[in-house]
């Protein structure tokens, strides 16, 4: 039975079909097999949203994982997310948790949160 995946690697959003004999087709470049072999072994995602901040002008900031991390693992990073405040102005790109959850990826600050 043939499986298809919209490749998410670039705007392009290749359709990508995989047989049962592992053959690879409608990719436009190699970024799409590798893409399609991951989500078949081992997905990942890299998780969008926002945190708390005690800014009464910015109650929220947008914050992102810099690394993709493993699909199973977004709901537990979303309540560690969600149980964290910034309290000190920060910078875009600045780091709110490193490391998260050994993944090796950083949440870090997709917005400013200046006073
Ligand atoms: S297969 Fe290549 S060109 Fe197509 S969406 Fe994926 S990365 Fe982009």
């Amino acid at each position: 039975m043939t499986k298809s995946f919209i490749c998410i690697v670039c705007p392009r959003g290749c359709r990508v079909n995989v047989d049962d004999n592992m053959n690879i087709t409608g990719n436009q470049c190699k970024r799409g097999e590798s893409y399609v072999l991951t989500e078949l072994t081992a997905p990942k995602r890299i998780i969008t949203t926002t945190a708390r901040t005690v800014f009464k002008q910015l109650p929220r900031v947008s914050v992102k994982t810099d690394v993709p991390i493993p699909k199973e693992l977004i709901y537990d990073i979303m309540n560690i997310i969600n149980g964290v405040v910034v309290d000190k102005p920060m910078a875009i790109g600045e780091v709110l948790i490193s490391n998260i959850l050994d993944t090796g990826s950083n949440v870090i600050l997709t917005k400013s949160c200046l006073k």
